[in-house]
C-alpha cells in the first residue's frame, strides 16, 4: 500500500511561530539556510528511490529560485504552499485567490511542469475558510492537504474525514482533499503527520499510525519541513512554548525519516494518484 511524502517547502525564519518578532518585509537580511537542507532530503530520498511532492512557497520560487529547480530536475512534484505564508485566515478572499493564482504561475514558469496541488501555511483552511477550497478548484488545483482533522490551538476540523476524499466548498467547487496522517484512538485524532508531531514522539507511534491506516485501507500523507533537517539555524524571537515547538529533536529528524522509508512505500500525490486510475 502506497502513502504520501511530502515537504513545505520554507525557510526556518517564515513559520508562523515568528511571525511576531520577524517581519514580512525584512525577510530579504536574514541568513538563507534551504539550501543544505534540501541537500540533505534529496540525497535521502534518491537513496530509496522515493518521489515527493514539495509545496513550494511562491516567495522561494522568487528568491531561491535554484534551489526550486533542482528539486523539480530530481524528478519530484511541484506543488504550492502559496505566496508569503500569510494564513488563509488571515486573507481576504481576493487577496487568497491572488496568491494562489500567482504562486501555481510562478512555479509552472519556473519548473516547466504543471502544478495542481496545494497545502495553505499552517494548514489555515479550517470551517471558516472552507470558502478557499472553491477558490482553489476554480483557479486550476486538483487537490488541497490543507485541512488537518485534528483539535489545535492554531488550525485543525476535528470531525473532518481522516482517509483522502473529495472536499466541497460552499460554492460547490469540488477538490481531492489529502488530511495528514492522525491516529484515531478512543474518538480522538492524534496527530501523527510529520513536522512537530514526528520530532516530538517517539518513531513507533508513526510506524503504529501508518500500520492502523493500512489495516482500514488508508494511504497516510506524511509533511516535513526542510529547516526541520537544520540543527545549526539561527535562533529567532518567538515565546518559550513555540520556540520548543520549533527546536524539539531538529537532530532526530533525518534518522526518523529514514526509519519510515525503510519500512514503508512513500511516493509523490502525483505518483499515488496515478497509480489509483
Ligand atoms: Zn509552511
Amino acid at each position: 500500500m502506497g502513502h504520501m511524502l511530502s515537504f513545505d517547502v520554507e525557510e526556518y525564519f517564515q513559520v508562523e511561530a515568528s511571525s511576531c518578532g520577524v517581519r514580512r518585509d525584512a525577510w530579504g537580511g536574514y541568513e538563507r539556510r534551504l539550501d543544505g537542507s534540501i541537500e540533505k532530503i534529496l540525497s535521502l530520498l534518491d537513496e530509496f528511490k522515493v518521489t515527493a511532492t514539495f509545496f513550494v512557497m511562491g516567495w522561494v520560487a522568487q528568491n531561491e529560485a535554484e534551489v526550486v529547480r533542482r528539486i523539480s530536475r530530481a524528478g519530484h512534484e511541484i506543488a504550492s504552499h502559496g505566496m508569503d505564508h500569510r494564513m488563509v485566515t488571515k486573507l481576504r478572499i481576493q487577496d487568497f485567490r491572488e496568491q494562489a493564482v500567482a504562486s501555481k504561475k510562478i512555479l509552472e514558469d519556473l519548473c516547466g511542469q504543471k502544478v495542481v496541488g496545494y497545502r495553505a501555511p499552517t494548514f489555515s483552511i479550517v470551517r471558516e475558510t472552507m470558502w478557499a477550497l472553491d477558490v482553489l478548484a476554480e483557479a486550476g488545483y486538483e487537490y488541497d492537504s490543507s485541512v488537518f482533522p485534528i483539535w489545535h490551538d492554531r488550525y485543525g476540523v476535528p470531525d473532518a474525514p481522516i482517509a483522502p476524499y473529495w472536499a466541497c466548498g460552499p460554492e460547490g467547487g469540488r477538490i481531492l482533499e489529502i488530511p495528514p496522517l492522525v491516529w484515531p484512538v478512543m474518538g480522538m485524532n492524534i496527530p501523527t503527520g510529520g513536522g512537530g508531531y514526528l520530532r516530538l514522539l517517539p518513531v513507533k507511534v508513526m510506524e503504529w499510525a501508518i500500520r492502523r491506516a493500512e489495516k482500514e485501507g488508508r494511504s497516510g500523507m506524511i509533511y516535513l519541513h526542510p529547516w526541520e533537517f537544520d540543527t545549526e539555524q539561527p535562533g529567532l524571537p518567538m515565546n518559550w512554548m513555540s520556540r520548543w515547538r520549533h527546536r524539539v529533536n531538529l537532530c532526530r529528524t533525518q534518522k526518523k525519516l529514514r526509519y519510515l522509508l525503510e519500512r514503508f512505500a512513500f511516493m509523490a500525490v502525483r505518483e499515488w494518484r496515478g497509480s489509483r486510475n
